[in-house]
């Protein structure tokens, strides 16, 4: 299917949900890649990498088979295709939830109520998993889209379909009820990965660099100027990942205090910091950090 290059193969969805964020990552990463229009096979320029561009039920089990040493795609889709996949990281997007959904007017105050109903999804494999651990005694309607639509035309009495903000379900009158799975992108690799040593260092490396990428998302780089007297509690305030840096700058009764902190400290923060004296308060991205 592809030329025998020496090239580490990485499998991405085609186009769909997670498509731009598994770019982005890997854009994030250094790594220069053009525009893949409809090929199936993309050669990083600037890298020992390329991309296999694929429909995302089918990443897996390439994966699992070796086609693609690695590759990116849902939890959800792993569970569903029962394959035999090594899942190295949570990339932290792409979250859903698998949910019973039910029609608003409807209830469900146990899970026993689902014996005898019809249950209309496109991951059977998952729900029947599901049901048969809890022992329940419900039909499985396999539907392959629009699932949402199947209580209206009377093929089910319920769903089981990917919730995220639960808009589609408001639409077609449903309601989100019983979690069956949360699922979020993540990178996986072959079970019985052999790689020769020049492939085993691309590996590592580009282990390194997504680590480094996702560790930088939720960092922020904190500057500020503090007066001398108002050190101590400031510092308390900071959630920094290591210990502040302290500058001394040419006011010497000021001082430069910077730190990296998880972005979503900032806000609970800020107005603690003004109040203890700091003035002149930066917050930047970071693209990289290494551990
Ligand atoms: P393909 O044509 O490649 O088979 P698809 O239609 O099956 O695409 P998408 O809808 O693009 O797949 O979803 C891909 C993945 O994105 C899902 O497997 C799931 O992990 C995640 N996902 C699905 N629905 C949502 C959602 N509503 N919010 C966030 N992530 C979702
Ligand atoms: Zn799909």
């Amino acid at each position: 299917m592809q030329t025998e290059n020496g090239n580490l193969r990485l499998a991405v969805q085609k186009s769909g949900r997670l498509t731009e964020n598994s770019l982005n990552l890997l854009k994030n990463c250094n790594l220069d890649i053009e525009k893949f229009n409809d090929r199936l096979v993309v050669n990083i320029k600037n890298y020992k990498l390329d991309l296999l561009f694929l429909r995302d039920d089918d990443i897996p089990e390439y994966v699992q088979d070796g086609v693609a040493e690695l590759g990116i795609v849902g939890e959800d889709v792993i569970k569903e295709t029962k394959s035999d996949v090594k899942i190295i990281k949570k990339l932290g997007f792409g979250k859903c939830s698998l949910r019973i959904a039910i029609p608003e007017n409807a209830e469900l105050k146990n899970l026993s109520d689902l014996n005898g109903k019809r249950i209309a999804t496109s991951f059977p494999n998952i729900l029947k998993d599901f049901l048969s651990n809890n022992k329940i005694e419900a039909k499985v309607v396999n539907i392959s889209g629009s699932v949402e639509a199947a209580p209206s035309l009377g093929i089910a009495d319920y769903i089981c379909d990917l919730v995220s903000t639960g808009n589609t379900l408001k639409l077609n009158k449903l309601k989100a009820s019983i979690n069956v799975l949360e699922s979020e992108a993540v990178l996986i690799k072959n079970k019985d990965l052999k790689l020769n040593l020049d492939k085993y260092k691309i590996y590592l490396n580009l282990l390194a660099r997504i680590e480094s990428v996702l560790n930088a998302k939720n960092s922020k780089y904190l500057m500020m100027n503090v007066p001398h007297d108002s050190l101590e509690e400031v510092l308390k305030l900071i959630p920094s990942l290591k210990s502040p840096t302290v500058l001394p700058l040419a006011d010497k009764n000021i001082l430069a205090v910077h730190a990296v902190i998880p972005s979503e400290k900032f806000w609970e923060i800020v107005d603690y910091l003004k109040s203890a004296g700091a003035s002149g308060i930066l917050l930047l991205s970071i693209e990289n950090i290494v551990l």
